[in-house]
């Protein structure tokens, strides 16, 4: 499908924020809702059948997204990643990805999901000019993966889906697991054997206390360390190199079959290169996972303001930023901030 180029929008990197940091990505959440209920993003009691999900009209169209789109890359964004909820929920989502694959600077335009719907859209996203997909897999046992997406999932559904995004053409995929000590931890090194030799990357991130209804305890977060002590006991494992703005630690397989990566985001916070923005579904900007309140760019659209005007206001939220929740958590915490978005509703 081919889409009219908007006038092209001049390009002024917006000012480093607070701290120092460079607005380089923008997530982008198409969809607060999903075909999952996993306990430590959406837990089942909190989001019943009924809960009142954003309506369609309440969502951010796909030429907004665009036009808000268009102007983080006018600002120095170069790496676009689509979320959720579940992203693939999203009707039409191809259409989406070729418009926002068409904007010019956009370096790298990536999807995460928990892939149940991948089969049906792998090859049409791939087409559309989407360059990378990271996967959700939380166990390699079906029991276990099954708990972990609240009675949803099934095993057989990501294999397909893996299947499906290698069919494609997607190459190397991420594969991202949330783990929690006492349930599915003891499953780390299947997961690693699994993808071992397949060129994929696993990558273990620390259960955060994301949102307000995930029960977080700190006990249940496995620190990334013991993963790579547990992972590297069985097959010895070599660090690489780390750039400034990466959240994950990557080690490498000394016999030469493969990567994992470590996110650490709860015992060894990396907010000194978050250079990350957020879009919900309903178009409120956050600068922090944390953050409990949104800028509302989707009044500002509507009300009918210019991308220039947008672009001078996101640049001054922007320069205003001065989050690093991570690096504060147990200050902040101790002192009950205890009041964040949802993670379904901003991505992860
Ligand atoms: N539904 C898609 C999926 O699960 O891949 C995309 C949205 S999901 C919010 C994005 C990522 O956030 C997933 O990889 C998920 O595992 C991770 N995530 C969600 N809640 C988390 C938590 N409490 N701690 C750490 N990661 C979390
Ligand atoms: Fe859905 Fe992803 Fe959250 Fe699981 S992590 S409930 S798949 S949005
Ligand atoms: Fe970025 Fe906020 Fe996470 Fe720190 S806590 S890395 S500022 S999103």
């Amino acid at each position: 499908m081919k889409f009219e180029a908007p006038v092209a929008l001049q390009r002024t990197p917006a000012p480093p924020d607070a701290l120092g940091r460079v607005l380089t990505d923008l997530r982008i959440s198409l969809i607060d809702r999903c075909n999952f209920r996993c306990p430590y993003c959406m837990p089942e009691e909190a989001y019943p059948a009924d809960h009142a999900f954003l309506r369609a009209r309440d969502r951010l169209d796909f030429g907004e997204i665009e036009r808000i789109a268009r102007v983080f890359v006018s600002l120095g964004v170069r790496k676009l990643r689509l979320t959720g909820g579940e992203p693939l929920l999203r009707r039409d989502l191809p259409e989406l990805v070729s418009r926002l694959a068409a904007i010019d600077d956009v370096e790298d335009l990536a999807l995460t999901t928990n892939g149940v719907l991948l089969p049906r859209f792998a090859q049409a996203l791939r087409e559309a000019g989407l360059d990378r997909l990271t996967i959700s897999l939380d166990s390699a046992d079906p029991e276990i993966f099954r708990k972990m997406s609240g009675g949803r999932g099934e095993l057989a559904e990501v294999d397909a889906a893996i299947a499906a995004a290698e069919d494609a053409g997607f190459g190397t995929l991420k594969i991202n697991c949330v783990v929690m000590r006492g349930v599915n931890d003891a499953g780390v090194l299947d997961l690693v054997e699994r993808f071992r030799g397949t060129g994929h990357v696993v990558r273990f991130i620390e259960y955060m206390d994301v949102g307000t209804v995930n029960g977080w305890r700190h006990d249940r977060v496995v620190p990334g360390r013991e993963l790579v002590e547990r992972i590297g006991a069985r097959w010895p494992l070599e660090a690489l190199p780390r750039s400034a703005s990466s959240t994950s630690r990557r080690w490498r397989l000394c016999d030469g079959s493969g990567e994992v990566g470590f996110i650490n985001s709860v015992t060894e916070p990396f907010c000194g290169g978050c250079t990350r923005a957020r879009l919900s579904a309903d178009g409120k900007l956050y600068t922090c996972l944390f953050a409990h309140a949104g800028h509302d760019l989707r009044a500002l659209l509507r009300a009918g303001e210019s991308d220039a005007a947008l672009g001078a206001t996101v640049a001054g939220i922007w320069s205003h930023r001065g989050d690093r929740y991570s690096e504060r958590r147990a200050e902040l915490r101790a002192a009950g901030v205890l009041e964040h978005v949802e993670m379904y509703r901003i991505g992860g």
